[in-house]
């Protein structure tokens, strides 16, 4: 891919690493969850209790909200900040949270310890030129009428401005099916790490718009390697203002969490094993096999499939 000066991938392959908060992105596998939006106090603080007890390593909710219906429910804004702030207190959990204009991304990054830009905002230039000035760490999803090649100059644009704090991530595309509210894109998963160095996390929550699919599609992008997940939480998803059918309840997302830490302790424990036996063949592939078990240890997954890749 051409004129990716900042994005592309790095000589050797090394990846980026975003640390926020003490987590490292890139790094650790980081699971994202929390509600759609923020409603209440209540609601917010019991579901950002219940994803830091399930192992979630951030907490979402948008407190600007773009709709498709002026008149939909638009966030709470400041208010809606303040109440992030309050849970991130109580828990510990770092916040993520969108910015919609570009008048808002240097207070709203008071509150966010990632700023997230949002699907209909991915090619929206100045919030991404300012975004890069915020020095944030920005999450930035793919828009949903874009290319892979359009989606890293988006982010080419926030490292431009000199800030390389940047993590993608797939949230589906529009596609003629209509059963899915988008289709989730899974091979962007794989294309990323090869075109570039930034962490790449998976949101099967709008990918799907399908509660029963966050799981197994969870599950796929963790078997695709992706970087983390964002999911979409609620305690109560019935009465939830926005995407009420794409949240889980705290009880599916622990039993998730479960299933996912058994995938990746799976897909590990295969590495390491492949990598042994690597070793033993032909004697030039002990440092995989070095690099395997102490990646298995810091939970680090990578390149599952690197031998496949030129
Ligand atoms: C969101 O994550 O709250 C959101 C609006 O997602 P997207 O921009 O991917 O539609
Ligand atoms: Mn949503």
């Amino acid at each position: 891919m051409n004129n990716l000066k900042l994005t592309g991938k790095k000589p050797g392959g090394a990846r980026s690493v975003v640390e926020v908060g003490g987590v490292r992105i890139g790094e650790e596998f980081v699971v994202i969850a929390g509600p759609c939006s923020v409603e209440t106090e209540e609601q917010t603080l019991r579901t950002a209790a219940a994803v830091r007890d399930a192992g979630a390593k951030m907490l979402r909710g948008g407190a600007f909200k773009p709709r498709t219906s002026p008149y939909a429910f638009q966030g709470l804004g400041l208010k809606g900040l303040k109440i992030l702030d309050k849970a991130k207190k109580e828990t510990g959990l770092p916040i993520v949270t969108e910015v919609v204009d570009t008048r808002d991304v240097s207070w709203v990054g008071e509150y966010a310890d990632i700023l997230q830009i949002g699907a209909r905002n991915m090619q929206n230039f100045s919030l991404l030129r300012e975004a890069g000035k915020s020095g944030k760490p920005i999450l930035l999803k793919r828009g949903m009428y874009s290319t892979l090649e359009e989606w890293l100059n988006c982010a080419e644009y926030i490292l431009a401005e000199g800030n390389d704090k940047v993590i993608l991530c797939e949230r589906g595309i529009r596609t003629f099916e209509t059963y899915t509210r988008n289709t989730l894109d899974l091979s962007m998963v794989p294309a990323v790490h090869a075109e570039s160095h930034l962490p790449i996390l998976v949101d099967p929550s709008h990918g799907t718009g399908i509660r029963y699919m966050i799981g197994p599609m969870s599950l796929s992008a963790v078997a695709a390697g992706a970087d983390g997940l964002e999911i979409e939480v609620h305690i109560d998803p019935s009465t939830a203002m926005s995407d009420k059918d794409q949240q889980l309840t705290p009880e599916a997302f622990k039993a998730l969490m479960l299933r996912i830490a058994a995938l990746r302790e799976f897909m590990a424990e295969r590495a390491m094993d492949d990598a042994n036996a690597n070793a033993r063949g032909a004697p030039a592939a002990k440092d995989a096999a070095t690099q395997a078990s102490s990646s298995a240890r810091s939970g680090a997954l990578r390149d599952p499939f690197a031998d496949a890749m030129d």
